[in-house]
């Protein structure tokens, strides 16, 4: 009689103690992101699978393109949902729009300019970065002295900047990066559905987003949209794209409605589920009414900030609603305060990033979490935690 091999392999690890069902506590995410997500978000995430190219799941596909193309006001047939986080949808666009030695201008006025960096050199671009300090935005005419200087192939700018605060104006800089030809690529992580966007008035070619920040739902896929130039940039590529999971290419052929719907790689299908959700929410309320919605909200937190005899870093004019970086007032230390809001309220708001560790704090009102009552909360919280 065979004996089975199941009975001849002997376990080296053994089974860990008895673990009891996952229960996380409960947050109130006032930080940089992820925010709290919507209920019906997370309803969502919790519907049964279907497979990735069933029919009835190509629908709910292109439901959220559709979606997606609203939210960014634009007409893109490119609008897509990245499987994995930001960083994902930023790297496709790094990946994608640069070949090896392209010159590539990146406006590094935070955190994230310095990640663009890092991906540039990583494909073989000759990357310039332009440095404003953390918190400033840049000028059209610093832009255009550097697009003018340098001839990049792509320009690279933080839409919203979620390590300082700052929202950089995209619509001259889209302007002056055509007359150069070169290819503005916008990150929009932490303004997509919270600040005005307007993809097409501003013929920005490719941007990218999360889904974690302003349209309330977990991290785990990223919008991404090009629009004729990216994809003629694409098309016309002399090398193929250095990232197999990530070619833009390749993942056409499954998103295209046209076309065969070949297999690239599983789609995270109740990801898929919580995004079109967290998309639909968004035209249910209407994006003016959103954007408006995430205004009123900060301005009710700024002028609790200032009664509580605290600054703001970024000037209001160049303020994000979404997300507000504080001055650590003199002679209090920054982590202390976070650490008691998470262990006495429950409530969750960032360190400073980077240059900023220790100078600010980073409260996000974004997506779902942007309400009256969160501010009035987050406001009492802060109080009692600086007494
Ligand atoms: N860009 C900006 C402006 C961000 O705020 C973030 C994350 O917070 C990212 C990119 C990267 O996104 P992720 O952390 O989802 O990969």
């Amino acid at each position: 009689m065979q004996t089975s091999t199941l009975k001849q392999a002997k376990l080296v690890i053994e089974k860990p103690p008895l673990f009891e069902p996952l229960d996380p506590p409960s947050r109130l995410l006032c930080g940089p992101g992820p925010c709290n997500p919507h209920p019906r978000v997370l309803k969502a995430l919790s519907m049964q699978e279907i497979g990735h190219l069933d029919s009835a799941f190509l629908h709910i596909m292109e439901e959220t393109k559709t979606l997606l193309r609203y939210t960014w006001q634009t007409n893109n047939e490119f609008t897509i949902p990245v499987s994995g986080t930001g960083s994902a949808a930023m790297e496709a666009c790094v990946c994608n729009l640069l070949e090896p030695g392209d010159k590539f201008l990146v406006g590094c006025n935070g955190y994230f300019g310095h990640r663009l960096v890092e991906m540039g050199h990583r494909y073989g671009a000759s990357v310039v970065s332009l440095q404003v300090p953390w918190g400033q935005i840049f000028s059209a005419e610093v832009l255009e002295e550097h697009i003018r200087k340098h001839r990049p192939k792509v320009l690279a700018l933080i839409h919203a900047e979620t390590s300082t605060g700052a929202c950089q104006p995209l619509k001259e800089a889209a302007d002056i990066c055509h007359h150069y030809d070169c290819l503005l690529v916008a990150d929009t992580v932490t303004s997509i559905s919270g600040v005005p966007l307007h993809i097409d008035q501003w013929n920005v070619d490719a941007a990218y987003a999360g889904s974690q920040k302003c349209l309330s739902c977990p991290p785990g896929i990223a919008p991404l949209t090009f629009g004729p130039r990216a994809l003629d940039k694409l098309r016309k590529r002399r090398c193929k794209v250095k990232n197999w999971y990530l070619d833009m290419n390749l993942i056409a052929s499954y998103l295209n409605k046209n076309g065969s719907r070949s297999y690239h790689h599983t789609a995270p299908i109740n990801m898929c589920y919580g995004l079109r959700e967290a998309l639909a929410l968004v035209a249910e309320e209407g994006l003016e009414q959103r954007w408006l919605r995430h205004e009123r909200n900060a301005l009710l937190l700024w002028k609790g900030l200032a009664e509580l005899g605290l600054e703001c870093l970024v000037p209001q004019q160049h303020r994000l609603p979404t997300l507000t970086t504080i001055q650590v007032p003199k002679g209090i230390q920054a982590t202390a305060v976070t650490s008691y809001m998470l262990q006495n309220f429950g409530i969750e708001i960032g360190n400073g990033l980077g240059e900023l560790e220790g100078k600010v704090w980073r409260v996000g009102l974004m997506g779902y979490n942007s309400r009256t009552e969160v501010v009035k909360t987050l406001l009492v919280a802060l109080q009692t935690a600086l007494l």
